[in-house]
């Protein structure tokens, strides 16, 4: 590969029907090669059949078409299908196609391995190498829906950001993805579909509020006092609880949108009184629910699950206060597709 070619999905529209315009040719041409190559995610200029041949060239001469595959797969006995997704450079990062009754959830990775170092985390584990291109995060996205008709009959419906690498890390590709997976020249999806989680990084919590985004957020918080949340996910040293707390009063009163607070109770870590009480004082900063989630184990039996008492404990408590509580059961797990459990073991 000629290594000063362009990739061609680097470009914006503009930017493409400038380069025909340059090249003595129509802009116009640049909104076909567009369609192609977003719409209908096409990675083969040869198979652009409404451009000429000699275009064709021209664009070979310039551009490369930068794209993932899907190079293994692994289906588990629930319908979850875990992607490892081979990335132009070689890296391995994993996307995860869930499907319940009623729809299909795609769960994409943002980053290749994570700089957070949250220690219940498989993910965790792998040095971050690089952040994905907003294509990168488009091809996943474009690949689970093929695999979501293929094997359920249905278009994919829902997008997680909860795969590999935190999205606030790599804001601003994450958020060109979002533009371009909701932009009818994309796929047309909707905003209210796609989810965003994060560690939490007040300060891009903030700018999400100022650029008045549209899909939803959600926050791993898993104990909502300080030392231990700390002890759990060390990067709260940096940006502390109050930090997190200001930055979501700001989206709230940005944005007028409901956060989810994603939580597990472990076993002797969080399962305390005062760990329920610290989190219904955080439930109380802005209109909230909380997502307790089951832990999938990854190896060394560190972190164990709360018992169903506990977990008992805190559904009871934060229902007293009048918190939405729902608890979600983990998918996957078979073949370690759930989450917290992307490492690309295989
Ligand atoms: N970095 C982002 C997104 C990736 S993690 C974030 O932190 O939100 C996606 C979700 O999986 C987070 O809520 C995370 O706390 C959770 N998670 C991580 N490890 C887990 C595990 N072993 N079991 C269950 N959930 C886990």
């Amino acid at each position: 590969m000629n290594p000063k070619k362009k990739d061609i999905r680097s470009l914006t529209k503009e930017q493409l029907r400038n380069f025909f315009v340059e090249n003595g040719d129509k802009a116009f041409r640049g909104n076909q090669v567009f369609e192609w190559l977003w719409s209908k995610s096409l990675h083969d200029f040869d198979a652009m059949t409404n451009i000429s041949i000699e275009t064709r060239e021209i664009l070979k001469e310039n551009f490369v078409i930068n794209h993932i595959e899907v190079d293994s797969m692994q289906r588990s006995k629930d319908g979850t299908i875990k992607n490892g997704i081979r990335l132009h450079d070689g890296f391995i990062v994993e996307s995860v196609l869930i499907p319940t009754e009623k729809r299909t959830t795609a769960c994409v990775s943002s980053q290749v391995g994570c700089s957070l170092d949250c220690r219940f985390c498989a993910t965790s584990r792998l040095k971050r190498m690089r952040n994905l291109n907003p294509d990168e995060i488009y091809d996943q996205v474009v690949a689970i829906d093929k695999q979501s008709k293929l094997y359920h009959n249905r278009k994919l419906s829902n997008i997680v950001f909860m795969g590999m690498g935190e999205p606030l890390m790599n804001y601003n590709n994450v958020i060109k993805s979002i533009d371009k997976i909701t932009s009818p020249e994309g796929l047309g999806m909707s905003s209210k579909r796609i989810t965003l989680s994060t560690s939490g990084i007040p300060k891009i919590i903030k700018k999400m509020a100022d650029d008045q985004v549209k899909f939803n957020l959600a926050v791993s918080l898993h104990s909502a006092i300080d030392s231990i949340r700390t002890s759990i996910m060390p990067f709260n040293e940096t940006f502390p609880l109050k930090d997190l707390g200001d930055s979501l009063v700001y989206w709230f009163e940005k944005t007028q949108r409901v956060v989810t607070y994603e939580y597990i109770v472990w076993d002797g870590i969080n399962d305390k009184k005062e760990d329920i009480k610290a989190l219904i004082n955080f439930c109380k900063l802005i209109p909230c629910k909380v997502n307790l989630i089951e832990y999938n184990p990854i190896d060394d039996g560190e972190f164990q699950q709360a018992t169903s008492r506990a977990i008992d404990n805190y559904i009871s408590n934060l229902e007293m206060h009048d918190i939405v509580v729902n608890v979600r059961r983990s998918r996957g797990k078979d073949i370690d597709a759930a989450c917290g459990q992307l490492a690309n073991k295989s």
